[in-house]
């Protein structure tokens, strides 16, 4: 019983428009269900330290927004501070309490408070109180913090997304952002724009219309349309369908000219709602009356309700994707974005993509990368519906999105979105100078890529190479696995456009969050599974097929390097050369002319950290995967802006174990280059410089930095800094030290975190 009111109250709350209905919804929930004569809510101003009613059901409604607690104030101050339930026979006798006469407590004794903690902050505070003098019983506390802990998401992202209630609360100096994480870097300041998935419902944003009169038109004709199709489909079926089906279609096109639904939608169109927003309230409070029903039967027909809502909504949706208008500076938001949907807009009017599912590895992300767009990935508290048409700044360095920003923040990105792009220009000056130290290390630099598209930016930035080629790409577009000669062209143009300088291959690496389409591979733990070698050495046709072709991509260049991701065991290195050795015997039957290639080890999984000294015995160099390799040191999910701030390429157990990698490829005279993300991050080159690595590969992007910051710091340097760094225990102060040491050899303009660090939102 508990369970389904809960799950009820959840329900309602996802689809609440704004603050104020969140918590109007949570308020009369509880009252009932836990038959108490006062439920209140209140939230924290953290600017002001206090704590204020913001809704109360049974105190009097003129206290709402007057009684305000300071920040230790009051029995809900105790609450808040200890971060714990109180429990109270009589309130009054408490030493904490405060008496507000406005609110007409006087009647109420037994208090329990609960405290709504959201990513370790406590944010306000859920009372009920009641006249009778006896503490709750324990089933009710805990139905209570289980609320508190479900509404939590939803407040704090209605706190962050809504701009009235957070100017009533003054929130904080620097805004509320919703936590995400970079999918590629820059800043998008524009107007969102929600696409969602066709035929979803549930994803149809809010958004209002300013020529009701056609909307109507195309809801009618939307609704004739579904009403054709239902009738084809009824009289296609109806020899091969007993009638007992076939009555549902009957059903159906009853239910297509109910006036309910058609008159409810029109309605709500007449009241400003665009067609599918309007339909979408209609369907949605139908669906849910039948929801409620105890009968099984009609339970049921709220499926049917929404499979209506759903044909009607594909119809609106296939008339309303033809002539679809972007604004000049669109970011464009979904639950997922199709690589169709992001070429749906013109190129100049993307100001960024933002997306709720999804990693820094998926396709859009790539292809934002590979465009230049900024990029965020993963928010997955934010609500989609209500984005739609609202102010946006997307932060594709730190994964974090801002809804209706203020001026204050606003000004702030526009700063830094001006910077970003005068630096940029002023690195170009660097483009054919080598990336030398003032003391004379060379150390390359390479950009990572996946994309064909890639490859002419890559060349005009000056790099020397290619550090690390995904080969996912070409596969994930296809529909199937591409063929020996298929692969074969795309990295022969890749090759042939560097050579002679060094391109490096990486073998497949599907598996984890990368998944092919036509390969669907369903795990409870997809990182600790199925993934990049461990699925080519079990399919060794697979991975023949993907080495023949580089292997004949490569004839007559010379210039190839192959890299193994995800060796987590010495046999699997031993296995894949075994295989490469065969490939390389066949072609030489076939009468290819070749050279053995270099052959490299993706170190990204801690055993292969302690094995690094068996591994470099082995392989010809090493390629450090530090987004894969923090993910698994630290057992922080890369993918999950939960954890977001956890992951922490910096943390000293990242840098211990890149120490023993590169010590251990130099004592067998193997070189060993960083292709992830750490890579390209200006402070952490400073230590890794100081390590002594010997090449690093990074997006196109990020580049001219990394070779700003080689050309200004000396390797005498970096040693001392990265000699202070192992000192510490702490990454956030590592950060700030390294931070430190680029302001103070000119290069303040790399440090990211000039940006609002979550932590300086904490009160
Ligand atoms: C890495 O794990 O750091 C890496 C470069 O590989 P990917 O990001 O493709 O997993
Ligand atoms: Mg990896």
């Amino acid at each position: 019983m508990m369970l389904k009111t809960l799950r009820r109250i959840v329900q309602d709350v996802t689809a609440a428009r704004d603050l104020d209905e969140v918590l109007a919804i949570a308020v009369r929930h509880i009252q009932q269900a836990l038959a108490v004569e006062v439920a209140s809510v209140y939230l924290t101003d953290f600017e002001r330290r206090e704590h204020v009613l913001m809704i109360t059901a049974g105190l009097r409604p003129e206290s709402v927004g007057t009684v305000r607690l300071g920040m230790h104030d009051g029995l809900v101050g105790l609450v808040a501070e200890r971060a714990e339930p109180v429990n109270l026979d009589d309130a009054h006798e408490h030493p904490r309490f405060r008496f507000f006469p406005e609110s007409g407590e006087e009647r109420f004794h037994a208090f329990l408070g609960v405290p709504v903690i959201y990513q370790r902050r406590v944010l306000g505070v859920l009372v009920v109180q009641r006249k009778l003098k006896r503490r709750f019983t324990e089933d009710k506390v805990t139905f209570l913090i289980t609320l508190a802990a479900q509404l939590a998401g939803a407040i704090a992202h209605a706190e962050a997304s809504d701009g009235s209630s957070a100017e009533r609360l003054r929130h904080s100096p620097t805004q509320r952002f919703i936590q995400g994480v970079p999918g590629a870097p820059g800043v998008g300041i524009g107007t969102a724009v929600v696409v969602c998935p066709t035929a979803d419902l549930g994803a149809v944003p809010d958004r209002s219309t300013d020529d009701p009169d056609a909307e109507v038109r195309a809801f009618r004709t939307a609704v004739a349309a579904a009403r054709a199709e239902l009738k084809q489909m009824g009289k296609r079926l109806s020899r091969a369908l007993p009638a007992e089906e076939r009555a549902l279609f009957d059903a159906y096109a009853l239910l297509l000219d109910s006036d309910s639904l058609i008159q409810g939608t029109v309605d709500r169109i007449r009241a400003g709602q665009w067609a599918q927003g309007a339909l979408r309230d209609v369907i949605q409070d139908h669906a849910r009356k039948f929801d409620d029903m105890d009968d099984d039967y009609l339970r049921e027909r709220a499926e049917d309700i929404r499979e209506i809502g759903r044909r009607i909504l594909t119809q609106l949706q296939n008339r309303a994707n033809v002539a679809r208008r972007y604004p000049r500076r669109t970011v464009l938001v979904g639950e997922e974005i199709a690589a169709a949907q992001l070429a749906d807009v013109p190129l100049k009017r993307i100001a960024a993509v933002v997306t709720a599912k999804g990693s820094s590895s998926s396709h859009v992300a790539i292809l934002a990368r590979a465009m230049g767009i900024p990029a965020v990935m993963g928010v997955a508290e934010m609500s989609m519906s209500k984005l739609d048409g609202r102010d946006v700044i997307a932060d594709g360095f730190m994964g974090r999105l801002y809804v209706q920003p203020t001026a204050a923040v606003r000004r702030e990105y526009t700063r830094l979105a001006r910077q970003d792009s005068r630096l940029s220009q002023e690195l170009q000056g660097l483009r054919d100078l080598p990336a030398q130290t003032p003391d004379g290390v060379h150390v390359p630099l390479y950009v990572n890529t996946g994309l064909l598209a890639d490859v002419t930016p890559s060349l005009k930035s000056g790099a020397d190479g290619i550090g690390l080629y995904r080969t996912e790409f070409p596969f994930m577009i296809r529909d199937r696995f591409p063929g020996e000669d298929e692969q074969r062209q795309i990295y022969r143009q890749v090759l042939a456009a560097f050579s002679p300088r060094p391109v490096t291959l990486r073998t497949l690496d599907v598996g984890g969050d990368k998944a092919l389409p036509y390969f669907p591979v369903h795990e409870d733990n997809p990182f600790l599974g199925w993934r990049g070698i461990r699925i080519s050495l079990d399919h060794p046709d697979i991975f023949l097929t993907q080495i023949r072709a580089m292997l004949r991509a490569s004839e007559g260049l010379e210039n190839l390097h192959l890299l193994l991701p995800m060796i987590s065991d010495v046999s699997e290195l031993d296995e894949a050369l075994r295989l490469l050795d065969q490939a390389m015997g066949e072609l030489a039957e076939e009468g290819c002319n070749l050279t053995r290639p270099k052959v490299g080890v993706m170190i990204e999984v801690p055993s292969a950290v302690y094995q690094a000294d068996s591994l470099a015995q082995r392989a010809d160099f090493f390629s450090v995967g530090t987004n894969d390799l923090t993910q698994y040191l630290l057992a922080v999910d890369r993918n999950n802006a939960r954890v977001a701030k956890l992951f922490n390429t910096l943390h000293p157990a990242v840098l211990r174990a890149l120490m023993q990698v590169v010590e251990a490829g130099h004592r067998h005279g193997k070189s060993v280059s960083v292709c992830g993300e750490m890579g390209g991050d200006p402070a952490a080159v400073l230590l890794l410089l100081g390590m002594g690595i010997d090449s690093l590969s990074m997006t196109v992007a990020g580049l001219p930095r990394v070779k700003w910051v080689i050309r200004t710091v000396s390797r005498r340097k970096a040693r001392n800094l990265l000699r202070k760094a192992l000192e510490m225990d702490d990454a956030h102060a590592i950060r700030a030290m390294l931070n430190r040491a680029l302001e103070r050899a000119g290069l303040g303009s790399l440090v990211w975190t000039g940006r609002v660090e979550p932590e300086e939102t904490a009160e």
